[in-house]
């Protein structure tokens, strides 16, 4: 292994309000003959006219709406895949508008276009050797970083892992924060605060290094001038919320996320919790882990007015906590981060059991 990761990033990022209309011009270019663009759109948008309007179709150019009710799948991305080679056999590229959701399906279905298989085959890490066809990411929503990071997470048949490469960031990404207006209060806050945790756990754990600080620092402090220090929610909230989502997913990239995410992935696995809500309701519980930031997303919550469901793990069997915690314990760059290279003797199967049991 070498010393130093050398990671690949995003290669074009356009800003601003309303830079979503130079869609058509960024694409141009990226066109292959008559293989069409595929716009896979956040279900949201269905019936949003004046939005749809906006997707600058060219020939045989396809918007595909995609079901977000649950996380995406290593089964639905092979579907995907599938009808797009039955229907056009290539196509010039992939672009994922909407949230975490729709961009990692983006991400995965541009892949799968050119690597033979199952897409359960490359949950791992370097498994893609093969680039995949252009994709641009669009968020909808912001705070997971899914617009920066080289991952595309995905539950599959055996586990919820993502597809980590470096052919797996975006050739482009799209950031215009009016595209985020409509998203309501609660989930909002859900998707911001993956954000804001990103930030907690990155900052205080042991693979910090000045790279990921100066960008976790810079997000956190963008996340509590939005959701501690404003009165009203307004565009500039928008904007910032945005920033803020590319400065953390910059800050892991070069660092891990800690005991939020570790936990998180068992409920996930077990329950099927959302990635934000469920950190939500882990963070919520973690004041010995990270006091400070626990002191300060308690206040938001508040301020918000947020609901973080509790008792969630209240009628589980004996079978699924045993469950959960092995998911979680799996996740070990994430203890590693997080408690330090002796994780194992503090972090014991009781006191995570303990922990589950407190949600
Ligand atoms: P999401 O994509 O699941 O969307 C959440 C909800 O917001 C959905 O109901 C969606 O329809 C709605 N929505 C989106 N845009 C909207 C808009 N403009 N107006 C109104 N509603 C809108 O949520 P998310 O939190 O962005 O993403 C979660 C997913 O991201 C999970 O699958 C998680 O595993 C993944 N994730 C990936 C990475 C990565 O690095 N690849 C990092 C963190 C999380
Ligand atoms: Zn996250």
């Amino acid at each position: 292994m070498a010393q130093f990761r050398n990671f690949r990033m995003v290669n074009y990022v356009i800003y601003g309000k309303g830079s979503f209309d130079q869609l058509d011009e960024i694409l141009a270019p990226q066109r292959k003959g008559d293989a069409p663009m595929i716009f896979f759109v956040d279900e949201y948008f269905q019936d949003k006219q004046a939005f749809l309007s906006r997707i600058p179709l060219r020939g045989k150019d396809k918007i595909v709406m995609i079901d977000v009710t649950y996380e995406p799948k290593t089964s639905g991305v092979d579907k995907l895949r599938d009808d797009l080679q039955a229907e056009f056999g290539q196509v010039s590229g992939i672009i994922g508008i909407g949230g975490g959701s729709v961009m990692d399906t983006a991400k995965a279905v541009a892949l799968m276009m050119t690597n033979p298989g199952s897409s359960a085959d490359y949950q791992g890490w370097d498994l893609v050797k093969v680039p995949g066809v252009y994709k641009a990411g669009i968020p909808t929503i912001a705070g997971t970083g899914a617009e920066v990071s080289r991952t595309c997470v995905l539950t599959g048949p055996t586990r919820k892992l993502g597809m980590n490469s470096d052919f797996t960031t975006f050739d482009q990404i799209v950031l215009d924060p009016t595209l985020t207006a409509s998203v309501p209060v609660n989930q909002r806050f859900y998707t911001a605060m993956d954000c804001f945790i990103h930030c907690v756990e990155s900052l205080n754990g042991t693979y910090l290094n000045a790279f990921s600080q100066s960008y976790g620092e810079k997000a956190q402090t963008l996340c509590e001038e939005i959701f501690l220090d404003k009165a009203v929610w307004d565009e500039d909230a928008d904007e910032k919320l945005m920033m803020a989502s590319y400065a953390g997913g910059m800050s892991i990239a070069y660092s891990q996320v800690g005991v939020a995410h570790a936990v998180s992935y068992g409920l996930a696995y077990v329950l099927g919790t959302k990635h934000g809500i469920g950190n939500c309701i882990v963070f919520d519980k973690l004041e010995e882990y990270y006091p400070d930031g626990v002191e300060k997303f308690k206040r938001m919550v508040q301020k918000h007015g947020v609901d973080i469901p509790q008792g969630i793990t209240k009628n589980l069997t004996e079978e699924q906590f045993e469950t959960m915690i092995n998911v979680s314990l799996g996740m070990k760059p994430l203890w590693e981060n997080a408690l330090g290279k002796d994780w194992e003797t503090i972090m014991t199967r009781e006191k995570l059991r303990k922990l589950y049991e407190r949600l």
